[in-house]
């Protein structure tokens, strides 16, 4: 299997290009050249693969550079949690994609992207910097993912003040080879230095350098595995109707693994993109035309995105059709309001917390009344516990916070702090 850019389709890359690089260099980003369909048969044994067996079946069908034993070991390492299908009612499921070492879905592919570079590296002996910046949930899952390993250093770049005490507690406790900089600005300010550090020539000719956001591939494809498994848990509770898939979505990466799972043969009746205010996408899908904005602050933070980074790949899904697109995809935006009476009535009918994120995917689904009767499926992109102060204001108590995040809250902090300055962010990557 080869890799494409989004704006050129002659030009084919190796996965291991699209590893490495992150976006291509025309400035697209990297889609698979095509996509494997499953026939008939090979669904029918899906359903009754556990969740690293079918991360296997679909992996090989993508990524054909390493050895069958070496990518089978790699889906093992990266998907050792259970990801369950839970009802919450009758007819509305959530696909708990929560229970990894940051408690959001962004483990899944934080650890499969490193193992995979890890992977490379160790056969090639070389050395890697990572540079991201982060508003919260994408540090910690790529943190805890590269941590300890070898010939790898991590870079991550938070705004001061400006994520929960929490994922900062995250971030900044792990040590060794994982450098958290405190950056006294914005949010832009960290993404802008990222960028500029990707771009300068010194930093480049200093060694392997890459970034680790959800641009890259290799963060998208393992998505899939679980958006598929969650189909297939339907199947094993012998429900044959088509489910509707709702997803929870920033930056659309999420919601694009979803679409690959229906391209290559899972059955899925309908898409919805459930964002909050920051409404780009559903807006999009009702006027045609897209228009980025500021990212506005609520309070599912890890989707408070203004220009969301996979839009171009959600629509390369459908040849940039924008009817297919539409006929494929419905947009709901939830407001805080929304999002906090979401949480407490759940809470109040089923005694299950929902996180923020979560909360919009679910709001979002009761608004489904044209799908009445079919099962409908919500990605859980986080645990409830990692956001206490909107628990806290939705139901007056706390959800129960799992070991691994009691842990975090109980390290050392060790953070480097760092002017929004290009020139002292050089100093300290070639220092
Ligand atoms: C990152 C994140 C999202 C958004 O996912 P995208 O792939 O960027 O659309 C949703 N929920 C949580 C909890 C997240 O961390």
């Amino acid at each position: 299997m080869k890799f494409i850019s989004t704006r050129n389709s002659d030009k084919k890359f190796t996965f291991y290009d699209a590893l490495f690089a992150g976006l291509a260099p025309d400035g697209g980003l990297f889609i698979p050249e095509k996509f494997p369909l499953f026939d008939k048969e090979t669904l029918k044994h899906a359903a009754d693969d556990s969740l690293t067996e079918l991360g296997e079946r679909i992996m090989v069908e993508f990524i054909s550079e390493l050895p069958t034993d070496a990518l089978q070991q790699i889906i093992r390492d990266a998907l050792n949690f259970p990801i369950p299908l839970v009802m919450l009612e009758k007819n509305l499921y959530l696909l708990e994609v929560f229970h990894g070492p940051t408690f959001s879905f962004k483990d899944v592919g934080a650890r499969f992207m490193a193992n995979m570079l890890s992977y490379f590296l160790t056969n090639e002996d070389k050395k890697l910097k990572i540079i991201v910046a982060t508003s919260g949930d994408t540090g910690s899952a790529i943190g805890n993912a590269f941590h300890l390993m070898p010939n790898i250093d991590v870079y991550i770049l938070y705004p001061e003040n400006k994520i929960t005490h929490l994922q900062e507690q995250q971030i900044t406790t792990l040590g060794d080879n994982i450098h958290a900089i405190e950056v006294k600005g914005t949010f832009d300010d960290c993404q802008l230095l990222v960028k500029s550090a990707l771009l300068d020539k010194d930093i480049r000719e200093a060694g392997l350098i890459t970034t680790a956001n959800s641009i890259n591939i290799s963060r998208l494809l393992p998505q899939t595995i679980y958006h598929s498994f969650g189909i297939c848990q339907l199947l094993k509770e012998n429900i044959h109707a088509s489910p509707v898939m709702v997803v929870p979505s920033g930056n659309f990466g999420n919601l694009t693994s979803a679409i690959y799972a229906k391209k290559i043969g899972f059955d899925v009746k309908h898409f919805v993109a459930a964002t909050n205010i920051n409404d780009i996408v559903p807006q999009y899908l009702q006027s045609g035309i897209f228009t980025p904005k500021p990212s506005k602050h609520s309070l599912s933070n890890a989707m408070d995105v203004g220009n969301p980074s996979n839009f171009e790949r959600l629509l390369a899904n459908f040849n940039g059709d924008f009817q297919a697109l539409r006929n494929a995809v419905l947009g709901s935006a939830i407001t805080d309001a929304e999002t906090l009476a979401e949480i407490r009535n759940t809470y109040a009918s089923e005694q299950y917390i929902l996180d923020p994120h979560t909360a919009v995917g679910v709001a979002a689904a009761r608004k489904l009344k044209q799908y009445t009767g079919s099962p409908i499926i919500v990605t859980a992109t986080a645990h409830p516990a990692k956001f206490p102060e909107v628990i806290q204001e939705a139901i007056g108590k706390q959800a129960e916070v799992p070991e691994l995040l009691q842990a975090a809250l109980a390290g050392t902090k060790q953070t480097v702090p760092l002017m929004p300055d290009f020139r002292e962010f050089k100093a300290l990557l070639l220092g």
